[in-house]
């Protein structure tokens, strides 16, 4: 899947959201504080460490991006954080469209696929990334 086609799956999401809540543009942000900050410290921390031992993961970086959007305490400041949470959940989604899938689990039918698949990138056989593998569960 192309970024484009990621972010117009975003503008289709955002069209559901104001159909279910309508407008709701006048919530308050209610973000900052000493505990979002220390809880954004933390984030920070355990990114920090996760990467130092070569195990950061997409979950840890995006609660730094989350956790320090919510400690700011201006307008300005937030959304520029926000844009970097939003940036950061394409990044992962198009890491996830970017695994290797068998074509039969690409087509849905999960119980035919024999677990392995072609990664394009490695140009080498794989294991099937596709979600129906997991936990034994197809
Ligand atoms: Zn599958
Ligand atoms: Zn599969």
């Amino acid at each position: 899947m192309t970024r484009t086609s990621i972010l117009a799956e975003l503008a289709v999401e955002r069209g559901r959201q104001y159909a279910k809540h309508g407008n709701q543009a006048h919530l308050p942000d209610g973000t900052g504080g000493s505990q979002a900050q220390a809880l954004a410290g933390m984030a920070r921390s355990d990114c920090q460490t996760a990467a130092a031992a070569g195990a950061v993961t997409f979950a840890h970086i995006l609660a730094e991006e989350v956790a320090e959007a919510l400690a700011e305490d201006t307008a300005a400041e937030l959304r520029a954080e926000l844009v970097q949470v939003a940036a950061v959940a394409v990044q992962w989604i198009e890491a996830i469209d970017a695994r290797p899938v068998n074509p039969d689990c690409k087509g849905g039918k999960h119980r035919s696929c024999a677990g392995d698949a072609w990664d394009e990138t490695a140009d080498t056989a794989t294991r099937c990334a596709c979600g129906c593998h997991e936990g034994g569960v197809r």
